[in-house]
């Protein structure tokens, strides 16, 4: 026999799954509270350590490289973030046979180490953030710590997934999915993300977006009186979206000068087509390089974590993670408008 609810029943049980709906629709509009667990400290305590004469210089393929790798993946566990749906472990192992293979240059296996947080709304969908963790080793008995380049894009993505972990744990989880990837092989010639891209763990048609960031605790010798600018290169080439959501992130959380003058396709120093966002870029895929060009330790021993400017460090940080914050959260992914 059917059960019969009493009509009054059936009522309160609506009424309150209507409340419950209502109480667990989010509300991401404001990213601030978390953007400011981003800070110059626990980015300074990072980068003592992975740009440590400990770590070797982090060459690709060697042990100093694999012991930055474990560091990074400590901090996720510790945070309570997983590696990706569809992986095994937080590496994504990359054969020594294939670093090898445009120049032999005797590198060793190595791997790119991902990190992830599943979006609530969309999680087919998914933004990468993506920064390179090897270096070039020791020369001469030299270390080459690396601090800027690029120990600073590494521990941001520590921090800017702590941030996102933060907020899931108070309810305002990403709508669509963050894929944190730390490549390597990128000194020799961006072999890691152009792995990754051939060998994507998610269809490159679901990847909305790449944010790139390499080198950004320093200033250059065009910014000699404040550090408070960043180099915006690539947004504009493939969505008007994109470019015009990195803008009004900047605009209203962390009111740094932009600087697109490396984002000319005519610039000489091509930087567009030098970092890890290119191999993204080129599969269709709206990316933007977040950078604060070169100086005269770049490539040289005296890339050191003393050197590090700490404060811009973490506002170039928090630009990033407000910028990924808006395409995960935002109605419509971003409209790829331009070839
Ligand atoms: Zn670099």
């Amino acid at each position: 026999m059917k059960k019969i609810i009493p009509l009054s029943l059936l009522l309160t049980l609506c009424i309150s799954c209507a409340t419950t709906k209502e109480a667990v629709a989010q509300d991401n509009s404001d990213p601030t509270k978390y953007m400011a667990t981003i800070t110059a400290n626990e980015l300074k305590t990072h980068l003592y350590i992975v740009a440590s004469d400990g770590m070797e210089g982090r060459e690709t393929g060697s042990a100093g490289q694999k012991r930055a790798g474990e560091y990074l993946i400590n901090q996720y566990v510790k945070n309570g973030i997983s590696f990706p749906k569809g992986a095994t472990n937080f590496y994504q192992s990359i054969p020594a046979a294939y670093l090898n293979a445009k120049r032999d240059e005797g590198l060793s296996d190595s791997e790119n180490i991902w990190a992830f947080i599943e979006g609530s709304e969309k999680p087919e969908e998914v933004v990468v953030i993506s920064a390179h963790y090897d270096h070039v080793g020791v020369k001469n008995g030299d270390v080459y710590n690396g601090a800027d380049d690029d120990g600073s894009g590494t521990v941001a993505l520590l921090e800017i997934a702590q941030a996102f972990e933060t907020a899931k744990k108070e309810g305002h989880g990403p709508k669509r999915s963050i894929l944190f990837l730390h490549v390597t092989g990128e000194e020799h010639g961006l072999h890691g993300s152009r792995y990754y891209s051939e060998n994507p763990l998610f269809p490159l048609a679901n990847t909305i977006t790449d944010i790139n960031i390499d080198m950004i605790g320093r200033r250059d010798d065009f910014h000699p009186d404040s550090n408070n600018y960043v180099y915006l290169i690539g947004a504009d080439r493939l969505s008007t979206d994109l470019n015009k959501i990195c803008l009004a992130a900047n605009e209203k959380y962390t009111h740094m000068n932009l600087d697109f003058k490396y984002n000319d396709p005519m610039d000489p120093q091509h930087f567009y087509e030098r970092s890890d966002h290119y191999n993204f870029a080129k599969n269709g895929i709206p990316s933007v390089f977040i950078f604060n060009g070169v100086h005269a330790d770049y490539h040289k021993k005296t890339d050191t974590p003393d050197k590090i400017e700490y404060d811009a460090l973490a506002k170039r940080a928090q630009l990033a993670f407000t910028i990924a914050w808006e395409l995960a959260n935002r109605e419509n992914r971003p409209v790829v408008d331009k070839k």
